[in-house]
């Protein structure tokens, strides 16, 4: 592409940063930035500070940390020197990470950044610790290369994207304004492959409850009332059999309603990427003999991008170490449901809970609270933003990028978009199959973090060509 032909200087510019940008990304990692209830707030607020650091490095003006209370804070900076006709680009990313459940099976401690393989490995080093500094590197290179940027940029770094963004509605009503934008970027989700890029045109939604099964007023001996007694974890395991039919299929009445089934230029699209089964199972680290669950007639990728799932993420009950041979008053599931694009989070919640209620054996007392409701988001991959994003990607992977869904949620994504006027949302990748994020051993892939700072510092000059001037050659995407 022209663009980035032209760009050279700030292309050299991206590759002299490399060093300062791999530092700065160790020194984020080694900030256990865990945003989970029962984590310490307080490292949660010294990755803050340290992005903040980062951010004025990297050349943005008015960097503070942007709060709303009892929310983590946000980290914000911006750089608003290319005039009032060239675009705003808000640029997203997380500073939090999710906690680790089993440090002593990772292969190098999870907050010490290493790199083995030309990977850097760490909880953070790709979700999405890397996504900070492909938004600082871009922003430094043209600095940099010359004094200035074609687009303004408003950074915009979240603090409890882990949690589900429980204050994303006040932060956006707080907050909202000093954010405001022509394009967002938000680099937090996968790329296709390593070496090949994504850009990502649909995310599911996420919705949590905890469900609470009670039998007695306090835990029994069980061979003295075991046999007529129930007992209320036995009732929980009962229940939660009940959520899928044996092929592994969410049961629950009205669970698929405004599931989005692709059209024939989307089936298309999906075909192009020559999704390969037995590579998938590879990449999910499935063990042999194992099946893959929901309809073997729906192809997988819409399996995983549009289907609901329900999921219990975890269970209340004795440990073995604990272990009695008592009959339990009562045990507790938190449940996950991962909500198709289009689906509505509300509605499946209630149609949960009134499964978990008509569903429970014996007259068990059951309760069901909610946690968070997040929806899911789609928008066409057309319009001038994501021609540049394409444009820039390709100049700088050697390659199209392939156009894809996500099974995965990013709270900020929908609400900002339509606060915006439906301003495009171009979610890149940081991440690629072998990256692990939320499990042991997260890595990222250190060439391809390279390609996406270059990706960036390009998308740029790109977004400054095609939405410069009226307002309405920018208004090209939708929500
Ligand atoms: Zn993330």
């Amino acid at each position: 592409m022209s663009r980035a032909i032209e760009a050279a200087d700030v292309a050299a510019a991206v590759d002299a940063r490399g060093p300062w940008a791999r530092g700065a990304l160790e020194a984020l990692v080694r900030i256990p930035s865990v945003s989970a209830d029962g984590h310490d707030p307080a490292r949660v607020r010294e990755s803050a500070d340290a992005t903040a650091a980062l951010l004025i490095e990297a050349g943005l003006d008015g960097v503070r940390l942007l709060e709303v209370p009892g929310a983590h804070p946000y980290v914000f900076g911006e750089w608003a020197g290319a005039g009032p006709d060239a675009p705003t680009v808000l640029l997203y990313a997380h500073h939090d990470v999710q906690p680790v459940a089993t440090p002593e099976r990772w292969a190098s401690p999870p907050f010490e950044p290493t790199e083995r393989d030309g990977r850097l490995f760490g909880r953070g080093s790709a979700d999405d610790k890397a996504g900070v500094l492909v938004h600082a590197t871009a922003v430094r290179a043209w600095v940099d290369a010359r004094g200035s940027l074609p687009v303004n940029v408003k950074v915009i770094v979240e603090g409890e994207e882990e949690v589900g963004s429980p204050h994303l509605a006040e932060f956006l009503a707080v907050h909202g304004e000093t954010l405001r934008s022509d394009v967002i970027v938000l680099t937090d989700v996968a790329n296709w492959k390593v070496g090949w890029p994504a850009l990502t045109y649909s995310l599911r939604g996420i919705a949590v409850v905890d469900v609470t099964v009670r039998s007695l007023r306090q835990p029994l001996h069980s061979g003295m009332f075991g046999g007529p007694v129930p007992d209320a974890l036995t009732g929980l395991i009962r229940l939660l059999a009940t959520l899928h039919d044996d092929d592994g299929k969410p049961a629950v009445d009205g669970f698929f309603e405004g599931v989005r089934t692709p059209g024939e230029e989307e089936r298309a699209r999906m075909a192009e990427l020559a999704f390969d089964v037995d590579e998938f199972r590879a990449e999910a680290r499935m063990l042999d003999g194992v099946e893959l669950i929901g309809d073997d007639g729906v192809p997988v990728l819409e399996r995983l991008w549009m289907w609901p799932t329900i999921s219990p993420d975890a269970i209340d009950a004795p440990s073995i170490a604990d272990a009695a041979p008592q009959l339990q008053a009562q045990a507790r599931a938190r449940l996950s449901v991962r909500v198709g694009p289009g689906q509505d989070p509300e509605f499946l919640l209630d149609r949960l809970a009134e499964h978990l209620r008509s569903h429970v054996s014996w007259g068990l007392d059951v309760s069901v609270e909610r946690v968070v409701a997040v929806p899911g988001w789609f928008t066409e991959p057309d319009g001038p933003a994501f021609a540049a994003a394409q444009a820039a990607m390709e100049a700088a992977f050697g390659r199209r990028p392939a156009l894809i869904g996500c099974g995965a949620t990013i709270p900020f994504v929908r609400p900002f978009a339509d606060a915006f006027g439906g301003a495009p949302c171009l979610l890149t990748g940081i991440e690629d199959p072998a990256t692990n994020a939320h499990g042991e051993d997260e890595s990222l892939h250190l060439g391809d973090f390279a390609k996406a700072c270059l990706s960036e510092a390009y998308l740029f000059a790109e977004l400054a060509e095609r939405l410069s001037g009226g307002s309405t050659s920018r208004r090209g995407g939708r929500s």
